[in-house]
């Protein structure tokens, strides 16, 4: 177990900018996630943490030591790969085996059965010890390849999408027992994932990187409830969150939306409005998740908008009912049981309560209602 920093580090690839100077801090037994799309530089952080790639610039500190050259043996880091590196000529209980029996960390012969043994019935994988790594399914491979990163006790376990490839049931089960074992870990652990509900459910914090930079550090509340920007919004949460552009306008009674192209205005909260109001006339932006937007087939008061129906997806425990307004798609979570004719018109109410304000031009966060009350829990 150890503290894990990453001080201005810069990755660079001939041309590319794999990294671009990241700054990490993961605190000691923490569960910490990287989450980002394909090519943002998971891999690349965790590789240069193990000692595999080396940074171009800036420093990487296991408890405060500088480490940058240091061999990868001698860090005591454990990592499991996105495409498992198993040996392919030794069986699995060789392979899960294998790190104990490293020169540098070699246990007796007893404690390695032992040991190896407990991840694998953990892991399910308990019936296959003879078996090659060619003799398994994609799935079980996966599971080799984490129970041999978990049979050490290391300053960190460094897990690149180490469930991705299982199917989906698997990757349920195999998510709720890394979120069991987390807390009986007492290791800081580094996982990476492109999966929203992974990372926010595995991690205490979670760091969500794009094109070698980091977008957001937080607790999954504060990503999820405050993202810094546009971008982190869309990442999380299923269906994709709403955003799209709307106009601030005085009436009568004071601040309000217009949104959609509609000719009713939107009220908004009074904590929302004193920011947006001096934050002045510019570009925003507003962001709305698919469970914070009603619908009905009559208008029931002024605040519904009227729209068309799209697209109806029943995707098992509810239906993603897609509405067309002024052009803009918007998605909302629908019962399961809901069905409508296309192109029938429908009304919708938004729950401003629950709606976030992006800046327009560079799609920074700006506001939502009760925010303190996010950032907290
Ligand atoms: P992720 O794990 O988030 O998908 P990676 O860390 O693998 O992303 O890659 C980040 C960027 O660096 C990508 O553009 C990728 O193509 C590039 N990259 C990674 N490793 C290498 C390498 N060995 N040689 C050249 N480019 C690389
Ligand atoms: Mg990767």
């Amino acid at each position: 177990m150890a503290r894990i920093e990453l001080c201005n580090i810069t990755k660079k690839f001939k041309k590319v900018t794999a990294l671009d100077n990241i700054n990490i801090d993961v605190k000691d037994k923490e569960f910490f996630v990287l989450f980002g799309p394909a090519g943002a530089g998971k891999t690349t952080i965790l590789k240069t943490i193990a000692g595999i790639e080396f940074p171009d610039e800036g420093h990487v500190k296991i408890d405060g030591k500088i480490v940058n050259l240091v061999e990868p043996a001698k860090r005591n880091v454990s990592m499991v790969f996105e495409n498992y590196a198993l040996y392919p000529h030794i069986s699995v209980f060789d392979n899960i085996a294998s790190p104990m029996r490293s020169p540098l960390y070699k246990k007796d012969e007893e404690t390695v059965k032992k040991e190896v043994y407990r991840v694998a019935s953990m892991m399910k994988i308990d019936h296959l010890m003879e078996r090659l790594p060619s003799q398994l399914s994609n799935g079980q491979r996966q599971r080799v390849a984490l129970g041999r990163c978990l049979v050490r006790e290391p300053n960190v376990f460094l897990m690149d999408e180490p469930i991705a490839h299982l199917d989906a049931k698997m990757r349920h089960f195999m998510r709720s027992e890394l979120k069991e074992m987390q807390s009986s870990f007492n290791t800081t652990t580094i996982y990476v994932t492109h999966d929203y509900m992974e990372a926010m459910s595995l991690g205490d914090r979670i760091a969500i990187i794009n094109e070698g930079k980091i977008e957001q550090i937080g607790s999954s509340d504060e990503v999820y409830y405050t993202p810094a920007n546009e971008f982190v919004a869309k990442l999380l949460g299923e269906p994709e969150i709403n955003i799209f552009p709307a106009e601030l306008e005085m009436d009568g009674r004071g601040l309000k939306v217009r949104m959609l192209g509609q000719e009713n205005l939107i009220d908004i909260c009074d904590d929302v409005a004193k920011v947006l109001n001096k934050k002045g006339s510019g570009k925003l932006d507003v962001g709305i998740r698919g469970n914070d937007v009603k619908f009905s087939f009559e208008k029931i008061d002024d605040n519904y908008l009227k729209g068309t129906v799209y697209i109806v997806e029943p995707i098992g425990n509810k239906t993603v009912l897609t509405v067309s307004i002024n052009k803009q798609l918007i998605r909302i979570i629908a019962p399961n049981d809901f069905r409508a004719e296309m192109d029938s018109s429908i009304y919708i109410k938004f729950n401003m309560d629950n709606a976030m304000f992006f800046n327009g031009e560079d799609k920074t966060f700006i506001i939502r209602h009760n925010q303190d009350h996010y950032l907290r829990r």
